[in-house]
């Protein structure tokens, strides 16, 4: 009989054309990557490697999401023991200690009194548990007038209802309906006139947060329970939050009494150089969301963080009383609970929080080093995160980023990741400074090539 390894490398090797037709692949352009797949069959650290054995940079730690990099022994020695030891365990009405133990170990990362883990599965669902959790919230408390859900302008909070209905994205939103009802935007908070090729947050646009004062003052603060914002939006181009702005959300949202969610399942566990961009920030939100990088993206994984106020109001009544009706079969899975417990012992043992923070200046120093080649007109970055906008083909919107992101798998070795014509770049945080350089040197020979 064949091994997993040998069955797996078949699966690998012997792909027909035809055996691409019934995956129908999620945000892609699925005929043209049928023409022209662009496959990976193995990974390990900072590659990925094509099936006939290319080595591919990976640019953008797979989704945002491998933050420790690919492959690393000491998360599939841990993925690998829970399996052979308690494969699944349901979480309505039973626990296991995997699960304590992660909840505890995020609590004591998490800023302020954000001690309380609800876990799911992916970001889309723990931005949709964030809201009904902030609903719930209200009802229980007494104030059920307060309904109303504030989002933001190019926010993106996956693809769940709640998600596309805060989220600020047309393309992700106008095919679906009406939407959740009730929900207002915040401006967003980009300006190529008064922000182009900054490093770190602009100094230009804290006074966007006060439109929320705006909406409030329409719908009036009793009918308003939350505002949900990126700290930092990424999946609409890498837009970093001005001087302040965070500060001044937080400011009004105690004036008014109204909850602020932090949608951290990008800006978590190392991104921005901290546990959560809350702490880079001095800002505490009321419920923070995570997924991605909590395991470096290893087994499907997402929850929030509430704070003591929030969970604690939930708990009264008869002791046998479920306090939420809400949850997932495959909430707090065991594999996904010690494969994030291994993540979270590398990011602690190589340090690599701080070692983000020590690369942010390099790194934002090797990007800006691409301004001034042909069509570049603005390049942002913070932490370990980085945005090159190109201008437009007059005849094909977006055809020019995405031939950078074909060309960059295909001819140069290099994932990247692209919205509209922006492509972006968040390696895994174990990159070296050698690495950075020749993530940047291919991404100069890429914008050059499609010139
Ligand atoms: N929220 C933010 C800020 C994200 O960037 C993403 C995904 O990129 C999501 C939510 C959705 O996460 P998922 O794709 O795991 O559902």
């Amino acid at each position: 009989s064949t091994s997993p390894a040998a069955s797996l490398r078949a699966a690998n090797d012997v792909l027909a054309p035809n055996d691409l037709e019934a995956w129908w692949l999620p945000f892609t352009a699925n005929r043209s990557f049928k023409r022209r797949p662009r496959m990976v069959a193995r990974a390990k650290d900072m590659h990925y490697y094509t099936p006939d054995g290319r080595a591919v940079l990976d640019g953008v730690a797979g989704l945002w999401c491998c933050n420790a990099g690919h492959n690393r022994d000491a998360i599939v020695s841990a993925i690998q023991a829970q399996a052979a030891e308690l494969d699944y365990s349901p979480a309505f009405q039973f626990g296991h200690a995997g699960g304590f133990a992660l909840a505890s170990r995020l609590a004591a990362m998490a800023p302020g009194d954000l001690d309380h883990v609800f876990f799911c599965n992916s970001g889309s669902e723990a931005v949709d548990t964030a809201l009904k959790v902030a609903l719930a919230y209200w009802n229980v408390s007494g104030q059920g007038s307060r309904t109303r859900l504030i989002g933001r302008e190019r926010g993106y909070h996956g693809v769940g209802f709640g998600g596309i209905s805060v989220g600020g994205i047309v393309t992700n939103r106008k095919h679906f309906g009406t939407l959740l009802a009730g929900v207002d935007h915040l401006p967003h908070t980009y300006s190529r006139e008064h922000q182009a090729f900054s490093t770190g947050e602009p100094e230009w646009g804290a006074h966007l947060a006060d439109d929320l004062e705006r909406i409030v003052t329409l719908h009036d603060a009793s009918t308003v329970a939350a505002v949900i914002v990126e700290p930092m939006a990424g999946s609409t181009g890498v837009l970093p939050p001005p001087k302040g702005y965070l500060q001044r959300l937080r400011q009004i949202c105690d004036r008014h009494g109204i909850l602020l969610i932090f949608d951290e399942v990008i800006s978590g566990f190392g991104r921005l150089g901290h546990a959560f961009a809350a702490e880079r920030y001095g800002v505490t939100p009321d419920i923070i969301t995570f997924a991605k990088a909590v395991n470096s993206g290893t087994v499907p994984m997402g929850g929030i963080l509430v704070s003591s106020r929030i969970h604690d109001a939930f708990m009264k009544g008869p002791e046998q009383t479920i306090e939420l009706f809400h949850g997932y079969t495959y909430s707090g899975h065991p594999l996904a609970c010690a494969a994030a417990l291994a993540t979270l012992d590398l990011y602690r043992d190589e340090d690599l929080f701080a070692r983000t923070r020590r690369l942010e200046p390099a790194f934002g120093a090797a990007m800006m080093s691409l301004r001034g080649l042909p069509n570049v007109l603005d390049i942002r970055t913070l932490g370990l995160v980085g945005a090159i906008d190109l201008a437009s083909r007059p005849d094909a919107a977006g055809a020019r980023a995405f031939e950078a992101m074909d060309r960059a798998f295909q001819e140069h070795g290099l994932m990247i990741r692209i919205t509209g014509e922006t492509l972006a770049v968040t390696p895994p945080l174990i990159i070296s400074e050698d690495q950075i350089g020749e993530l940047v040197d291919k991404l100069g020979r890429v914008i050059r090539a499609v010139a």
